[in-house]
């Protein structure tokens, strides 16, 4: 994997960079070993003030990072700078919360365990390792780097090979805001590396945003050397969609979900469960918009969405797509290579697609919708949930009983029900089965790498 940065709009090369030497490397780790001396005593107050200067610093470089983010992995502008954007905001969010999701608490009396005082204490565990990946550049970072750093962990970022600058302004930002030298650093070195990397004795936990073949390398690392892991990885959504919902409203959410950042997004609806009694009047509405939706220039306020993020990308999609259709799957809109420079890919809408063909069961990384007519709300649990993965599901209904039902039996970390499935700072993020385990966001994400220590005194 070159560690470069090629336009996705042009397919040109436009700046290649050499991983670190293992020297660099050493010098990295040594320090955020000194880094974490110092930051693990610091206060809250002082973490958020500094936390809350990078938002600020953030902010004032909205412009030239959105259009980093554009030119490197190909979004659009205006989502590039609502990333940016959400990004500065959880930063301040976990300024704001940070402590109060870390007091110290009292989970029983102390004199039912025979002590005069017994509190549980959340403290900071050390250097953490983060890999990740291209798609949301700042936010899937920022998510990991706001909690950690004002829990008093240090961090190294691993970011994906294609995004090496945004990396590496990232890499400086919490140095600009005032946190000590070496607290948040990247690292540029291939997947294979971070992996090997994890047997360091400074590095105490490892995260990992990304496939499910990287996350199992990096667990198998992690778990050989004793050392906690979260991984959030991959998706195939489903979005359900029963009588009484609103027809108009959940076909455009769909399509809006379906093509956000060019379909490259874990918690994209990528299955789509219609009801019978609603599946023309949606189907019809539904495609109406995946047409409308057309791909171009990032950097052009009309187009829809951009091109994706790498040709592998592209080519994986595609693959994917050409397979369903050799094997019967029938094509509305989209399904072809577009000739010219660059890799954009149409929005691509697919029915008649059957357990035979890969898309029935892999994840699709593009903008791929696949749409099956369901006869109840049973059936559509039951489709849904065969699957390996489980990260969050859409329901489109009016009925408070069914959207019950559905939070219940559906197996996902999350279901959101007559809305997209999205990321809140407040409430946890993450999935089960192959979508991964652990939690990132709110309360949860913070309590993920803290040493949860009992003092009891007698
Ligand atoms: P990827 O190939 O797994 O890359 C993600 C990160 O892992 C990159 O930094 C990559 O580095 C690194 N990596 C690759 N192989 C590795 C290994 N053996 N050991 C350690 N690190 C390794 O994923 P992607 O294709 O870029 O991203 C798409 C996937 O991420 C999709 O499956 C998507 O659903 C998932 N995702 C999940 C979430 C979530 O929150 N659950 C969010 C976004 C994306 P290199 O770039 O150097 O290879």
């Amino acid at each position: 994997m070159v560690i470069a940065t090629i336009n996705p709009t042009t397919g040109a090369v436009e700046r290649e960079f050499a991983p670190h030497t293992p020297e660099q490397v050493e010098q990295i780790l040594a320090r955020a070993d000194a880094a974490n001396a110092v930051l693990r005593r610091t206060t809250f107050a002082e973490r958020a003030a500094w936390m809350r200067r990078a938002a600020e610093l953030l902010d004032a470089d909205l412009e030239q990072a959105a259009a980093l983010a554009s030119t490197e992995m190909g979004k659009t502008l205006g989502t590039a700078k609502y990333e940016v954007t959400k990004s500065a905001n959880g930063m301040r969010w976990y300024a704001d919360h940070a402590e109060e999701y870390l007091a110290a608490e009292e989970p029983v009396p102390a004199a039912s365990v025979g002590a005069s005082a017994a509190r549980v204490v959340y403290q900071p565990i050390g250097t953490v390792l983060a890999v990740m990946p291209w798609n949301y550049p700042y936010w899937q970072v920022i998510r990991f780097a706001a909690p950690a750093l004002m829990a008093g962990n240090t961090g190294l970022l691993k970011h994906a090979s294609s995004v090496p600058q945004t990396a590496l302004y990232l890499g400086e930002l919490f140095e600009r805001a005032g946190f000590p030298a070496g607290a948040f650093q990247t690292l540029l070195i291939e997947g294979a590396a971070a992996s090997a990397l994890i047997q360091d004795r400074r590095i105490r936990a490892v995260t990992l945003t990304g496939s499910v073949g990287a996350g199992a390398a990096v667990a198998e690392a992690a778990g050989r050397n004793i050392k906690k892991s979260v991984l959030e990885l991959g998706g195939t959504d489903a979005f359900v969609v029963l009588p009484s919902a609103d027809v108009a409203k959940s076909a455009e959410a769909g399509a809006a979900s379906r093509t956000q950042n060019s379909g490259q997004s874990c918690i994209c609806a990528k299955r789509f469960y219609v009801h019978d009694d609603v599946y023309d009047e949606w189907f019809a509405l539904f495609l109406e918009r995946m047409r409308a939706t057309t791909a171009g220039d990032p950097f052009d306020p009309a187009t829809g969405f951009g091109p994706m993020a790498t040709e592998q990308v592209r080519a994986d999609a595609h693959e994917l797509v050409a397979d369903a259709i050799a094997k019967g799957a029938t094509v509305h809109t989209g399904g072809e290579l577009p000739g010219g420079p660059g890799w954009l890919y149409p929005a691509t809408v697919l029915t008649d697609v059957t357990p035979e063909m890969r898309i029935f069961r892999e994840e699709c990384f593009g903008p791929v919708a696949c749409v099956y007519r369901v006869g109840s709300l049973e059936e559509a649990v039951e489709l849904a949930n065969d699957s390996e993965f489980g990260l969050a599901a859409s329901v489109w209904t009016t009925d408070a009983e069914e959207i019950a039902r559905l939070q219940d039996e559906l197996e996902f970390g999350a279901v959101f029900a007559n809305g997209n499935s999205a990321s809140f700072f407040g409430l946890p993020f993450g999935g089960v089965k192959d979508s991964g385990y652990g939690r990132e966001l709110g309360a949860f994400g913070i309590r993920e790498f803290v040493n949860v220590k009992t003092a009891w005194t007698a």
